[in-house]
Parts: structure tokens; C-alpha cells; sequence
């Protein structure tokens, strides 16, 4: 793109309650976007809708976006030349064009409460509030001018309602469904504007502030594609048309299994959470789990949902933040939903738990393990990943991968014992124990593993019999890495004590 300082994109939610998993790829594919072109990344907070806003929702999603990693330029945090960024804090600046609307007879006001148009519904199922209808409602169009004035003094509600001119082929040009059209006898009247609240609706001040924000690419979810005549019909109206901003509806994330739009149902169901942080409800005190709780790394989820829905062109899938800035373009999203696999998340949680250096791993685990209760070194954290990072796909699985480095078995695994300790195990198990005696160096698991195997060849031993049985006295079920790294990880006084204990527990 080259009229790169130009492109202005924003990621617009509405504080309603945590940051759905589809919302956060809606603000990466934003972020990608604006970085590949050199443009800038706003965050607006749309929440002029006063029953649905749940306190908490604002700082949540500027969390997750920082857990995430996904910069913003201008925002409610940062600031900027085209604040305030939270709508709520703009109404003055809606009124103007609320007036204006009026003013040229491209709105109304209309007076009808709530109840009346709940008996219009109920009398006509189809009934829709436009063209066909507004001469037989209650509003500036079919009141006097002394009427009006008269309800407006009595401190009557009201509402601004948009006057769409019907049967109008609006044509947009998406940027990822190509030509869309949209005939605007589908759309209602819409109110701009309540009164109760003093507030102009979503409607209205999504459009209105694209336009003063010098929105250049509106990118959002396919769900929203219906609001684009909307859109379209309200910048001609307020005189914007040249400015009009180009239109890219990214496609649906779709349930992991069968057909339809992903849900937190589904999360529930399929046991992966649908947020990026965990999130109570302020109401219920319901938790809903996060990716982040869950031990997902951020680059992780990037990686994950940066691909769903986008793709490079080649088969590569591990993409760091730059890397995906570099290759992101709108031309390469798909038209048609994307299905959210999330056993693909925990695939690219694996892939980048091996890169993460162990050093790096520890640190995140040392508090891990001693919230278990136990203090130990990083270096001997370091020194058990060499051995079971492989099996970890989040930094909990340490914990059940290697507990048995800190804390000796007290129970055997019934099944494990039944099957690898044989009648003559403590016997042989007692002979082992005699030869670690004798070897004092624990810092070379093969020269022990030698030793080892050369007294089992000399006694005609079974090699299996012998290990499996081993493991079961150290470890205390039948898992685990080499034999020969648990023995010196552990050490010769800590082998030592539980192959004895295992012996006389076992008999
Ligand atoms: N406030 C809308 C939302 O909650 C924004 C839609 C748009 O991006 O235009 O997603």
C-alpha cells in the first residue's frame, strides 16, 4: 500500500462483557493491516448503549490486547488528536449532526412509545418502521409543527429516526466479498438518537466517528456486514461521500465440529475457552475461562488466530507478530468461515513452549512449583526440561510430567505394580541397589547406564523386567524420561532411599 500515512483503521467494541475470541481477531487482522501499511490503530469504545454496558468490559479488553501484544496508536489510554476515544464522552459532538439530519429533513422525530410499537409487532408480525409505515406512526411527519413543540415542552421521549428512501440499490465494493448489494428497503428507520438517554445510538455514532476519526478501512466481522448500507446511506446523507471508508468483513469463526457460528457453548461444551483472559461476571460472579489462565502464550493465540480466516499463500504456519505484519494482506481472507480448531491452538502452545528457552521456561515455572509447595533452583528445573519439555504443551503439564522430582513416591500405581513387579524384583532391585552404592559419580547418566547394563548381561537378567520395575520404585508409576537422566537428576542418596523404600513396600 502506498499512500501509506493514510490508512487510519480501528477496532471498535462495545463494552457489553469480555472480549469474545472472534473480537480479538477482529483487532489483530486491524493491527496487522494498519502495521503492514505504516497506518495508525485506534481504539474506540462504542458505549452509547447504556443497558448493555457491564462495568469491567473497557479495562478487560485494553488487558487483552496488551496480554496479546496488539499496539494501539490512539485510544482511550494513549490519547490522541481525534479523542475523546470512548463515545460516551462525545455526545456534544453528535448533536451537531443530529441537527443537521433534521434540519435537511433526512431524520424525524418520532414519539411513539415503546409499548405502541410493541402493539404494532404483536398486530403485524412483519411490521417494519420505514417508508410504508412512518405516515401512520406518531412523529414530526404526521404531527404539527404546535404539536411537536407541545410534547417536546411536556418533556416527552423521543427518538431521531433516520428517513431511508426505499427501494434504493446501494452498492458496496467489499474488499474481501468484492461487489456487495444491498437494497435499502430492507433497513428500518433507524434511531440515531434516544432521548432517554441523551445519547445517539450505535447507529449513528459508529458512522459519525469513523468519519471525524478519518477511518480509511473499516475491518470487522462478517455479522456487521448488514449496518454497511447504513453506513453508506448516512456518510451521503451528512455530505461524507468522498470520504467514504473502503469495507472488509472478515468471515465467521464456525463451531470445531458441524455447522454455525462458534459459541461460548461450544467452549463450554468442547472444554476451550472463547475469551483471552478469564472474566467474572460482575453480576452472577461466574468465571469464564481465558487462554491466557489456561497457559497459553500470547504469540501462540497471534499465531493461531492469524490463520484463521488469512493465509500466507505458502504453507507455512509459524508466524511471529513481524513476520505476520510483513505477510498480511486483505486480499488473502477468505470469503467463506473459518472453523475454530482449537486442538490447532494447543499445536502452536507446543511448538512454542520448544522454542521458549529454558531458562526463560523456568523462571515461569519456578512460581508454579512453589505455589506447590516446594522450593528448588532454576537450574534444576532446567535441567528436568532437557527431558520432558517435549510432553509440555502449557507450563502446568510440569508439574504433572515431573512432580516426582520433588516429592518421592508414597504410593505405588496399582496397575503398574501389578503388571512390572514380579516375585523376584526386590531381590534383583537389592543387587541394583548395591551397585549404584558403589558408583559415586551421578553427574554421567550413561557411564551409570553401562555399569548397569554390563551387571544385568553378567547376571542373565531380564533388561525390561529389571528397568520397569526400577521406574516404578522412583518414579511411582510407569512414565517418565530415561531411567538413567530420573537416576541422576535425583541424585544417589534420593535413588538410593527409594529404591529402598519401594523394596520393603513392595516386598
Ligand atoms: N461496536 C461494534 C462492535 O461491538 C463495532 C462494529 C464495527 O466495527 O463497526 O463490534
Amino acid at each position: 500500500m502506498s499512500e501509506s500515512n493514510t490508512v487510519r483503521v480501528r477496532f471498535a467494541p462495545s463494552p457489553t462483557g469480555p472480549l469474545h475470541i472472534g473480537g480479538v481477531r477482529t483487532a489483530l487482522y486491524n493491527y496487522l493491516f494498519a502495521r503492514h501499511a505504516g497506518g495508525t490503530m485506534i481504539l474506540r469504545i462504542e458505549d452509547t448503549d447504556s443497558k448493555r454496558y457491564v462495568p469491567g468490559s473497557e479495562a478487560y479488553i485494553v488487558e487483552a490486547l496488551q496480554w496479546l501484544n496488539i499496539q494501539i496508536d490512539e485510544g482511550v489510554s494513549q490519547g490522541g488528536n481525534y479523542g475523546p476515544y470512548r463515545q460516551s464522552e462525545r455526545k456534544e459532538i453528535y448533536k451537531k449532526y443530529i441537527d443537521q439530519l433534521l434540519e435537511q429533513d433526512k431524520a424525524y422525530l418520532a414519539f411513539d412509545s415503546p409499548e405502541q410499537l410493541e402493539a404494532k409487532r404483536a398486530e403485524d408480525p412483519n411490521f417494519q418502521y420505514d417508508a410504508s409505515s412512518r405516515l401512520s406512526m406518531i412523529n414530526s411527519l404526521t404531527l404539527s409543527a404546535t404539536q411537536v413543540e407541545e410534547r417536546l415542552q411536556g418533556g416527552e421521549d423521543y427518538t431521531v429516526r433516520f428517513k431511508i428512501e426505499p427501494d434504493r440499490s446501494i452498492e458496496v465494493q467489499d474488499m474481501i466479498r468484492g461487489r456487495v448489494v444491498f437494497n435499502s428497503s430492507v433497513l428500518d428507520d433507524k434511531v440515531l438518537y434516544k432521548s432517554a438517554d441523551q445519547l445517539p445510538t450505535y447507529h449513528l455514532a459508529n458512522v459519525v466517528d469513523d468519519h471525524l476519526m478519518k477511518i480509511s478501512h473499516v475491518i470487522r466481522g462478517e455479522e456487521w456486514l448488514p449496518s454497511t448500507p447504513l453506513h453508506v446511506l448516512l456518510y451521503e446523507a451528512l455530505g461524507w461521500d468522498k470520504q467514504m471508508p473502503l469495507f472488509a468483513h472478515l468471515p465467521l469463526l464456525l463451531k470445531p465440529d458441524g455447522k454455525g457460528k462458534l459459541s461460548k457453548r461450544d467452549g463450554d461444551r468442547l472444554n476451550f475457552p472463547v475469551f483471552p483472559l478469564n472474566w467474572e461476571d460482575p453480576q452472577s460472579g461466574e468465571i469464564s475461562k481465558g487462554y491466557r489462565e489456561a497457559g497459553y502464550f500470547p504469540q501462540a493465540i497471534i499465531n493461531f488466530l492469524a490463520l484463521l480466516g488469512w493465509n500466507p499463500g505458502d504453507n507455512r504456519e509459524m508466524f511471529s507478530m513481524d513476520q505476520l505484519i510483513e505477510a498480511f494482506t486483505i486480499e488473502r481472507c477468505s470469503k467463506s468461515g473459518a472453523k475454530f480448531d482449537y486442538e490447532k491452538a494447543r499445536w502452536f502452545n507446543h511448538q512454542y513452549m520448544q522454542e521458549l528457552d529454558n531458562s526463560t521456561l523456568a523462571e515461569i515455572l519456578l512460581p508454579l512449583i512453589e505455589a506447590k509447595g516446594y522450593k528448588t533452583s532454576r537450574g534444576f528445573v532446567e535441567a528436568i526440561l532437557v527431558h520432558i519439555k517435549e510432553r509440555m504443551v502449557f507450563p502446568q503439564d510440569f508439574w504433572d510430567q515431573a512432580a516426582y522430582f520433588f516429592v518421592a513416591p508414597d504410593q505405588y500405581d496399582a496397575k503398574t505394580v501389578a503388571k512390572r513387579w514380579k516375585p523376584e524384583s526386590a531381590a534383583q532391585l537389592t543387587e541394583l541397589g548395591d551397585l549404584l552404592e558403589r558408583i559415586s559419580d551421578y553427574s554421567d547418566a550413561e557411564a551409570i547406564e553401562s555399569e548397569v547394563k554390563a551387571w544385568i548381561e553378567q547376571k542373565s537378567y531380564k533388561m525390561g523386567l529389571i528397568m520397569n520395575a526400577f521406574r516404578l520404585a522412583l518414579v511411582g508409576e510407569g512414565k517418565g524420561p530415561g531411567m538413567f537422566d530420573i537416576v541422576c537428576l535425583l541424585g544417589k542418596e534420593e535413588t538410593l532411599q527409594r529404591l529402598r523404600k519401594a523394596i520393603i513396600t513392595l516386598g
